[in-house]
């Protein structure tokens, strides 16, 4: 039976806005192929995951103080990480998980949180807790050449800044700050993002070009996915977009 193996980061830290979520629905959308999902969670001070080893990294959300309590234990990875990184490993980060992966994050109180420097953006905090990007976000991100709407909620202080390569053009929201037009960060083997939700509960697509990315590395197939039922999620996505006036 093929397998996939996912390393879950700092699941005590990072779980900002139910960001588990996009765990639960990759083990599922897993398992209704009939592959296995193997989960493998690291918190500080555990043993030093074999990051290479891994399909698929996630990362969630956090709130300025769980960044800079992470962030640490974290910079010692550096370089293990940017290996996988560069090896093709899949990484999914979710907001702070995604501001840590810069350059830096400059938190609301000015306090600078060193990041891992593997990607060139950097993230500053408005100096206003009130100054932040809360709402409904909906962007048009490109995945193996076809253009889907991904939806999803913001909720951050930060503005990422020198992006070159965005996740997908805001449609509807701020995306990487304030009024932006663009929004994330993407490789073929990285998706960062703004978006909780959880990101994929809305976007099975999504989901979707993830597992079938891992699964094609690791196997050195094209695997063609068997299609679900994603009737809910559709149904959903399309209330969503009628609420937001964003053309389905
Ligand atoms: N603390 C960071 C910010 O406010 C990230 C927030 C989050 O992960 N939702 O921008």
């Amino acid at each position: 039976m093929k397998e996939l193996k996912i390393l879950y980061l700092y699941p005590d830290l990072l779980e900002l806005y139910g960001d588990y979520g996009n765990i639960q629905i990759l083990k599922y959308r897993i398992e209704k192929r009939g592959f296995k999902a193997i989960i493998d969670r690291y918190c500080i001070n555990d043993e030093a995951p074999d990051f290479k080893s891994y399909d698929l990294i996630f990362a969630g959300g956090g709130a300025d103080n769980e960044q800079s309590i992470l962030a640490k234990d974290l910079f010692q990875y550096k370089d293990k990480i940017k290996e996988a990184v560069d090896n093709g490993v899949f990484f999914l980060l979710i907001c702070g998980a995604y501001q840590l992966f810069g350059k830096y994050y400059k938190g609301v109180e000015g306090n600078i949180v060193k990041g891992l420097n593997i990607f060139d953006y950097y993230t500053e905090a408005i100096a206003d807790r009130k100054q932040r990007c809360i709402g409904n976000i909906v962007i048009e991100a490109t995945l193996n050449g076809k253009k889907t709407k991904v939806i999803g909620f913001e909720n951050h202080g930060g503005q990422t800044f020198n992006i070159d390569k965005p996740f997908g053009k805001v449609l509807f929201g701020n995306g990487n700050k304030f009024s932006d037009t663009e929004e994330g960060f993407f490789l073929n083997n990285v998706i960062a993002t703004y978006l909780h939700g959880p990101l994929l509960s809305k976007n099975p697509e999504v989901t979707d070009y993830i597992i079938k990315y891992c699964l094609d590395r690791k196997y050195n197939e094209d695997i063609v996915l068997d299609p679900l039922d994603n009737s809910f999620e559709n149904a959903c996505r399309e209330q969503l977009l009628k609420t937001f006036e964003v053309p389905i």
